[in-house]
Parts: C-alpha cells; sequence; structure tokens
C-alpha cells in the first residue's frame, strides 16, 4: 500500500475516534450506571408515615380528553410534613430553631459521608449509634470533613415497604410497639459538640429509635440548627466517602418538616 487516499485517513482517523470513545464511554454504557444515586422513596400508596400520621393521598380530579380534544391530567395531594422521605427542620423539636424555609441551602448541598453500622444493627432493632461507631469511621477514613452531611446506614431500607418490619408495627396509632435503629443521645453530642456537621440523615423512620420517648437525638440536633433527613432510600449503594448529597425539600414557609428530594452525585 504506497499511497493512502486523504479520505481513508480521514475515515481511519474518525474510526481511532469512535474507538477511544467507545472504550472512555463502556463503563457507563454497559452497566447502565449514573453518577446520581437517588436516595428518595416516591410518594404513592406504599409510602410509609409515623403511625400517628396521616399518610400521602393522591386524589385525581381529572384525567382524559377534554371536550376540545386535548388530554389533560391533574391531581390534589394531602400529606404530614413527616413521612416518606422527608426532612425533619430544627424546630421540629428545638424552640426558635430553623424552619423548612430557613435552613440556608448550603447546609442541605455539600459533601456526604455515609457511616454503615449494618453489622450492629442486624438482628437488633433497637440499636442505638454509638460516638465509637463514628470513631470507627474515622480510624478508617479519615476525620470527618467540616460541614459534611453525614448518612448512617442501619440496613432498615431493606424492609421498605414492609410497615411490619420497618417500623416494629403496622397498626394505626400505635407507637408504643415502634423497633428500629436510632442514634444515641452521646452520638448526637458528639456531631454537634466535637465535629461540625451541616446535616444528620438515616435509613430509618426517625433519628431516635423506636423505643424512644423523649426523643434526644432530635432534641440535641435540632437544638445545634442540624437538620435531619430520614427514610433515605439506597443507603448500600453509597460508598463511606466520595459523594455530594442534594437535599431539596419541599420549600414549606414555616414548615417543620417537608417532603424530600435528595441524591447523591459520586465524584
Ligand atoms: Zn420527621
Amino acid at each position: 500500500m504506497k499511497h493512502i487516499g486523504r479520505n481513508s485517513k480521514q475515515a481511519i482517523g474518525l474510526i481511532g475516534w469512535f474507538i477511544i470513545i467507545g472504550i472512555l464511554w463502556w463503563p457507563q454504557i454497559s452497566t447502565g450506571e449514573s453518577r446520581f444515586i437517588d436516595l428518595s422513596y416516591p410518594f404513592d400508596k406504599s409510602t410509609i408515615y409515623w403511625p400517628t400520621n396521616k399518610a400521602f393521598h393522591l386524589d385525581q380530579k381529572f384525567r382524559g380528553k377534554t371536550p376540545k380534544g386535548y388530554w389533560y391530567e391533574s391531581n390534589d395531594f394531602s400529606a404530614s410534613e413527616h413521612g416518606g422521605t422527608h426532612l425533619d427542620a430544627p424546630s421540629h423539636f428545638a424552640e426558635g430553631k430553623w424552619t423548612v424555609d430557613e435552613i440556608p441551602l448550603e447546609r442541605l448541598i455539600g459533601h456526604g459521608i455515609k457511616v454503615d453500622v449494618g453489622s450492629h444493627a442486624q438482628g437488633n432493632p433497637d440499636y442505638l449509634v454509638t460516638k465509637q461507631d463514628f470513631l470507627d469511621w474515622e480510624r478508617r477514613n479519615g476525620p470527618f470533613p467540616k460541614g459534611a452531611i453525614v448518612l448512617i446506614q442501619t440496613g432498615w431500607g431493606a424492609f421498605w415497604p414492609d410497615k411490619k418490619r420497618y417500623l416494629g408495627s403496622d397498626k394505626k396509632g400505635d407507637t408504643q410497639n415502634l423497633h428500629f435503629p436510632g442514634i444515641s443521645e452521646e452520638a448526637a453530642q458528639f456531631l454537634v459538640q466535637e465535629r461540625t456537621v451541616s446535616a444528620v440523615g438515616l435509613d430509618t423512620a426517625s433519628l431516635d429509635f423506636g423505643q424512644s420517648r423523649d426523643y434526644p437525638a432530635h432534641q440535641i440536633l435540632g437544638s445545634a440548627n442540624v437538620p435531619g433527613f430520614e427514610n433515605l432510600r439506597n443507603l448500600d449503594k453509597l460508598p463511606a466517602k466520595g459523594f455530594r448529597v442534594i437535599a431539596l425539600p419541599m420549600h414549606i414557609g414555616g414548615g417543620s418538616g417537608a417532603p424530600l428530594r435528595i441524591v447523591a452525585e459520586l465524584e
């Protein structure tokens, strides 16, 4: 082959580019993976609410062809602030602290870390996350980044949407027989006194464990203006660190909590 025509050279060059792009994109194409992980459950009939709270309800107002010939659908919805994947504003358990609309966005968007306590909580629905759990994470991963959004994986997400297994009781109004892990008083104090965190979330129905009667984790975090995220999804898909959290609650003026769309962006 003495001479390769100009067009052939261009074609070879183009094929080369396709091969390079193909190699670079292949992991995404082959696994269908996104760099975003959805940490929110959808709101529908199966969404879990606190036993005394109003559940999510979608009321269809219209769905169909209008007399003028175009399609139209529209619903009303109603629900308690606290249910499904949602945000607890500091004001929920601390008088005068931030309501939903007062929380600065800087507290809701930032570096996330995940503390996996699943090996301790497994088989123990009354497990309380300890300060030692956080120190163990730091021993393996380095100190908590300043202003981190701390997500705690208890493993309870695996029971969603089975109310009985997730909450411990599926009876309406029954708050006496709730059993699921939560954050101990000592661990909450560690987060606000010995570290600087922006927000704290977990994969159970409450920051405090099911058998709590005075909700110390809510009180301590709220008093320090630290928002909480509850009923988080897909925490098992997150690494221990190296991701950004974007947590945008419904912007309810004066809200003590709100439905939350929260995603992690892998770095
Ligand atoms: Zn709540």
